[in-house]
């Protein structure tokens, strides 16, 4: 019998909190050279109680970077042309560096109208389609926060990712797509798989490196992966609560347990991916700080 191997864990957490402190060594530097702090804007549409979580620690994080935080909220029922002429202020405000509108907005609102009203150079998120296009013809621009940390954790481990295999479950705007795209400029031979994939198992049995983001808990079993691949798992799924407690445990679309038996490395949930969105959050906006006020970006960020 071939003997079990462990996998290495992947610390996003130990990973986001280095790049959250360099991010404010160099927030506090931009501040002496530009005069003022880079600003990230934060627009909540509404009372949903896992937007305001996340809005409230993308605050904290913000200042704990020494940038300065805008937090705008505006009631359940404020009509798209509210939030519309509340972006193009934010666009026109030399204070803004960024501009993150909390996704999902109400039904009445249409986001991708939303999304386009903000301008290109401040859409940190970068679910912009100009900067969409800007990442698949490989220009700079902005890259969606979540793929952008899966990749800085996949170079981090693997160093050049040239010729290997690369599968991506999910073909998402704001993951699996931009992830895709990541990969190929790193030039990985990339698969996108996705809710209509033939034999799933079989595809993902070919990866170096597998990106599941579908939102489907546990879902990639240990026998779906080659020996030693290193796993990113993106997914966030709640388990219904086990009897007595009040919440399920948070899981991955991976099965943790079984995958850590075969892969070299492996993300866990929580604490892989989940705190790098934040991070590269605010270090998109201290790229945005840069470009806004005609500085060069450093090269660490
Ligand atoms: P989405 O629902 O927009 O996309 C899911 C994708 O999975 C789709 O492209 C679909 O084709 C694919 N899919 C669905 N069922 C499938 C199946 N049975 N087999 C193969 N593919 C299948 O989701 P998303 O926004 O890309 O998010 C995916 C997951 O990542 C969710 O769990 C979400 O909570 C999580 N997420 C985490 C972070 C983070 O910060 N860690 C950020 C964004 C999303």
């Amino acid at each position: 019998m071939t003997p079990r191997m462990t996998a290495q864990r992947i610390d996003g957490k130990a990973f986001a909190a280095q790049l959250r402190e360099r991010v404010g060594t160099i927030a506090a530097e931009f501040e002496q050279e530009a005069g003022r702090k880079a600003g990230l804007a934060v627009v909540l549409v509404g009372e949903d109680p896992a937007s305001q979580v996340y809005v409230r620690s993308k605050g904290k994080a913000t200042v704990a970077a020494n940038m300065e935080s805008f937090e705008h909220r505006l009631p359940e029922d404020a009509s798209e042309a509210d939030l519309l002429s509340l972006v193009e202020r934010l666009n026109g405000d030399e204070a803004v560096d960024g501009i993150l509108v909390q996704l999902p907005l109400p039904g009445h609102i249409d986001e991708q109208k939303v999304i386009a009203a903000i301008s290109p150079d401040k859409d940190v998120d970068g679910f912009h389609v100009i900067n969409a296009g800007r990442l698949s013809v490989g220009q700079s621009g902005f890259v969606p926060c979540t793929p952008l940390g899966c990749m800085m954790l996949l170079t981090d481990r693997l160093g050049d990712l040239s010729g290997l295999e690369a599968v991506v479950i999910g073909r998402s705007n704001i993951v699996g797509k931009p992830m895709a795209q990541l990969l190929l400029d790193a030039n990985a031979t990339v698969t996108i798989a996705h809710s209509r994939t033939r034999d799933l198992p079989a595809v993902v049995r070919r990866a170096d490196i597998v990106v599941a983001a579908v939102g489907r808990a546990e879902m990639v079993k240990a026998d779906w992966l080659k020996d030693g691949a290193t796993v990113i798992d993106v997914g966030i799924n709640r388990l219904p609560p086990e009897p007595g407690a009040q919440k399920g445990r948070l899981v991955g679309d991976v099965d943790f347990g079984g995958a850590s038996e075969v892969a070299g490395a492996i993300t866990p949930v929580p604490g892989g991916v989940g705190p790098m969105t934040i991070a590269v959050l605010l270090r998109n906006t201290l790229v945005a700080a840069h470009r806004n006020a005609g500085l060069d970006v450093p090269e660490s960020l």
